[in-house]
């Protein structure tokens, strides 16, 4: 069986790997020229790692990141919200997400990666199957969903970077809330830390120095932040406005194309979720298709994916709402005061709820179904 997969991203990457893994013939279609160094620190989480085992890659991921317990969320003066308790929560592991993808391409023969390849249309490929794993500007989501409004702007332009400095290998990964801004540091493993700040701005702004507006917003904000700054170069500092789609799709599915990752359900970053959620998408369609024959494979993979990326998606939206969009000091005072008060295992369970997931065996014969629980 041979499948075509448009968009060389982590999606499309972990989908190719693991249609390989049950005995597909896959090619990758990329338009970009080159896979470069692009994008700043991901966290994978728990899911994901589960999602990475099946493939046989996370001890190549445990090895280039740093697994972590979250350190918590905090003020702007360091003070926490909520601590968490080391031995509670599973770990995450933060890695480069240039290094992440080269992770996953190295799983992949040379050949079956093409570059410099922009599809136009999923009608001349010839393939069993089409994975349309072409982001969130996806032009095979607009072919085959012409009313679909497509991404919206979420309100919100967010800066990432990382730092050129080391910083010592006990840093927890950190989120920080303030009044209309947030910022959250990522310790990657080889001490670098990558970082980001977001808040509520109109859409297309831009800057001269973009390394200067962070400062300005969060610049007096508690250590490491400062540091982390002080050691970025400005020229690498990213900034996007972050869209997501609004609508939610009606299916991920249309003949012999499923859509995967941000070109389904692109949504906000708040939960840390959106590359997670491609990663376990590429990896359940896999073992549908060891499976099922192709029109069914899919229609599970619809069934088994579009709740539980959906429920992903309005979560983070949710949490969107309660941290950086608030700017008003009484009703920032009255979150700060309401996240302490809540406790510590109640904190965890909203924190974890889609961590549990089990991902399906990638055997050629199929192995177990994906055993995901916690979409509702
Ligand atoms: C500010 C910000 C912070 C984020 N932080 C996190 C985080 O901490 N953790 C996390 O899990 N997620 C995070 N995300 C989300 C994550 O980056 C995306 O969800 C993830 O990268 C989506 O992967 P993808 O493979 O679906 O799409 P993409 O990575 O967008 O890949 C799509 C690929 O398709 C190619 N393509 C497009 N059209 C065509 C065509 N016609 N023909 C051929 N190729 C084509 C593109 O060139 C691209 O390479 C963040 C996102 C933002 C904006």
């Amino acid at each position: 069986m041979k499948a075509a997969v448009v968009g060389g991203g982590l999606g499309g990457i972990t989908a190719a790997v693991a249609l390989r893994r049950v005995g597909w013939e896959v090619v990758v279609l990329e338009r970009a020229p080159a896979f470069g160094e692009v994008g700043a620190g991901v966290g994978v989480m728990p899911n994901a790692l589960r999602a990475l085992a099946a493939l046989g890659l996370d001890d190549e991921v445990r090895r280039i990141g740093t697994p972590r317990v979250a350190g918590g969320v905090l003020d702007r003066r360091g003070r926490p919200l909520t601590r968490v308790d080391a031995g509670r929560l599973e770990h995450v592991v933060a890695v480069h997400r240039a290094d992440l993808h080269r992770v996953l391409r190295s799983a992949l023969p040379a050949g079956c990666l093409v570059t410099d390849a922009e599809v136009r249309s999923v009608d001349d490929l010839d393939a069993d199957l089409v994975v349309a794993a072409d982001g969130i500007r996806s032009g095979i989501r607009r072919s085959l969903f012409p009313d679909h409004p497509g991404p919206v702007y979420a309100g919100t332009t967010a800066w990432r970077g990382v730092s050129e400095a080391r910083f010592p290998a006990d840093l927890a990964i950190g989120q920080t809330l303030g009044p209309g801004v947030e910022a959250g540091v990522l310790p990657l493993g080889d001490g670098r830390v990558c970082w980001y700040a977001a808040t509520v701005a109109p859409a297309g702004g831009r800057a001269d120095d973009e390394l200067g507006e962070v400062r300005r917003l969060v610049g007096d904000w508690h250590d490491p932040i400062p540091a982390v700054l002080a050691a970025t170069p400005p020229e690498a500092v990213l900034r996007h406005d972050v869209h997501e789609l609004g609508t939610p799709l009606p299916t991920y599915v249309r003949g012999r194309v499923a859509l995967l990752g941000d070109a389904a359900h692109a949504m906000t970053p708040y939960l840390g979720q959106g590359a997670c959620m491609a990663i376990e998408d590429g990896v359940v369609l896999a073992s549908l298709c060891a499976r099922h024959d192709v029109p069914t494979a899919l229609a599970e993979y619809d069934r088994a994916r579009r709740p539980r990326t959906q429920a992903v998606a309005r979560a983070s939206r949710a949490m969107g709402r309660v941290g950086h969009r608030l700017r008003n000091p009484v009703a920032v005072a009255v979150r700060d005061a309401a996240v302490r008060a809540v406790p510590t295992a109640v904190a965890l369970r909203g924190m974890t709820r889609f961590l549990r997931w089990t991902a399906p065996e990638l055997s050629p014969d199929g192995g177990n179904m994906p055993g995901d629980v916690s979409h509702k």
